[in-house]
């Protein structure tokens, strides 16, 4: 989600994500030639540090906009969620889709 289309969402209030680093919510650039590549402890601390930002954000309509793209196109903490639970979120609603198309 960019920073317009939040400011679409919620015009009048300051959402963390936006008073905050970019990194904390995508992590480092991705790495290029022996570039810096995030640790997996360190990775986890930003998340669950941007987590507890968003706890604390009254602007939820954030995660079912992030829902609307496909598995694949999902990066970063967003609307309360790392992109590896957005990612198992989508597909289990696609699963629970195909299910009840079958049946
Ligand atoms: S819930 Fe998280 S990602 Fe969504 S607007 Fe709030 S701080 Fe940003």
């Amino acid at each position: 989600m960019t920073r317009m289309s939040l400011r679409r969402l919620a015009p009048q209030r300051r959402v963390p994500c936006e008073e905050t680093s970019i990194e904390l919510w995508y992590g480092p650039p991705e790495p290029d030639d022996g570039g810096y590549v995030e640790p997996p402890d360190q990775r986890r601390w930003r998340e669950r540090r941007a987590l507890q930002y968003c706890e604390s954000c009254s602007v939820r309509a954030t995660l079912e906009a992030e829902l609307r793209r496909p598995a694949h196109h999902q990066w970063g903490v967003r609307g309360g969620m790392t992109e590896r639970e957005r990612r198992a979120l989508i597909r289990a609603r696609l699963r629970a889709q195909a299910d009840q198309a079958v049946s």
